[in-house]
């Protein structure tokens, strides 16, 4: 589909990364931005006597085309769990309300659930997801068949899957399309043997690819993990080899200098989940040590029965607001850097690249802001407005792959909104019956 975007305010970024607003056009051919100006050049694109066919013109009335958000770390089926079992600590949480409930869920129903997740996901802007869970063919279905954008991740731990089975999914999800890829991951350093991590280490070198894992999310993870090898997670998967590839850990609290140089070392990205750290009292990560190591970070959500909503607008404020209360400096961090972790920082940790800004030759995986609403005015500061002042309700577009696929608040994804909401409530009742 071609579609030209005009009459718009377009947030793009310079050589150093700094963002501005230009005024002006953006151009998308097939899955592609093939223009971004102010329109008096576009004689660069289009050649002589040649015309392009517009599928669609839109006015955007001075609204703000930008990068989608990338949501770098999550579990999108947990939609069934969402307000199932909260206000409990992390292990408890886990152990006695989320396992049980999971051990029952079965693969169509996933499908479904990833379905539900995604909706949420365009209606916040996000135009990819960093996924870990139960079957991943589901969660890769569900992104192909509705448009979506998905890295998938391996949750390997030892009750479920293998290292056999991580390996063909790999194979089998890489070659599946180009919305969805697979990397190797771990569940986290507790729920694995030391020969499973082993394994894993050995996969990612013999794949060539980085490996995921949540990471120092809790204190008590790191106190039991030092008890039984002496080191800290970072430092203990590393010397198995682990990040040769590169990789990173989503959460990342609570962390020691050694953890630092070895997530520099092999070139290792954080996500970092303000709410749902928040809400299970995990702690406030270190992000402005992160940025000064000049580590690449990127924001993710975690999964919907953590978190419990899946709205990077949340997750940006959250971000800023807890670093600065942590470093008890309002300067310490800006929205600018909180925007970029959202977007470009979080493209980088999932290896999309070419997702990760509007610009000429990169993805079209846009989203329109709309700026005629009242907690986006006055327009001083457009990036200031969406760090701290922007939430959902200014999503106007979310476009993945050049596919509109929520616009004006209506869903283009092939299914029912009101069909989707019942089979999940239907999924969880089911459980709740036995
Ligand atoms: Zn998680």
């Amino acid at each position: 589909m071609n579609i030209r975007f005009y009459n718009a305010r377009v947030l793009v970024q310079d050589q150093n990364q700094k963002f501005q607003v230009i005024n002006g056009e953006v151009w998308v051919e097939g899955n592609k931005i093939i223009y971004v100006g102010d329109g008096s050049d576009t004689d660069k694109v289009i050649k002589k006597n040649e015309i392009i066919i517009w599928q669609r013109e839109v006015d955007v009335k001075k609204n703000l085309l930008m990068p989608g958000f990338k949501n770098a770390h999550t579990h999108t089926a947990m939609t069934f769990l969402r307000s199932y079992a909260d206000d409990v600590p992390l292990q408890v949480w886990l152990n006695d309300h989320i396992f049980p409930k999971e051990a029952m869920l079965k693969e169509e129903e996933a499908y479904y659930l990833n379905i539900l997740g995604i909706m949420e996901y365009l209606t916040s802007g996000i135009t990819s997801g960093f996924d870990m869970y139960l079957y991943p063919y589901a969660t890769a279905k569900a992104a192909v068949d509705t448009g979506f954008r998905t890295v998938i991740t391996s949750g390997l731990n030892n009750f479920s899957s293998s290292i056999e089975e991580v390996e063909e999914q790999c194979h089998k999800i890489n070659e599946m399309s180009d919305l969805v890829s697979f990397v190797p991951g771990f569940h986290a350093e507790y729920t694995c043997s030391k020969e499973l991590l082993t394994d894993l280490a050995n996969l990612a070198n013999k794949l060539h690819l980085p490996v995921w894992t949540h990471n120092s999310e809790t204190a008590l993870e790191v106190k039991e993990c030092k008890e039984r090898w002496g080191m800290s997670p970072t430092k203990f998967t590393d010397s198995l080899g682990m990040y040769e590839y590169g990789g990173g850990g989503y959460h990342c609290i609570w962390m020691d200098d050694t953890d630092y140089e070895i997530f520099k070392k092999h070139n290792m990205s954080m996500i970092t989940c303000p709410a749902s750290n928040a809400k299970l009292n995990d702690g406030v990560a270190p992000l402005k040590k992160f940025f000064d190591e000049g580590i690449n970070v990127g924001i993710g959500t975690d999964g919907p029965s953590s978190n419990n909503c899946l709205d990077m607008f949340r997750e940006m404020f959250l971000a800023s607001g807890l670093s600065k209360l942590k470093e008890k400096d309002a300067n310490s961090i800006s929205a600018e850097d909180i925007l970029r972790m959202a977007i470009s920082g979080g493209a980088k940790a999932m290896c999309l690249d070419d997702c990760d800004s509007i610009a000429v030759g990169k993805k079209a995986d846009i989203i329109m802001i709309d700026l005629q609403q009242p907690n986006m005015q006055p327009i001083n500061n457009i990036v200031k407005n969406i760090v701290y002042s922007g939430s959902k309700v200014n999503v106007k577009m979310t476009m993945v792959d050049g596919n509109i696929l929520y616009e004006d608040y209506k869903f283009n994804i092939g299914f029912d909104p009101i069909e989707i909401y019942e089979k999940a409530n239907r999924i969880i009742g089911r459980m709740d019956k036995k």
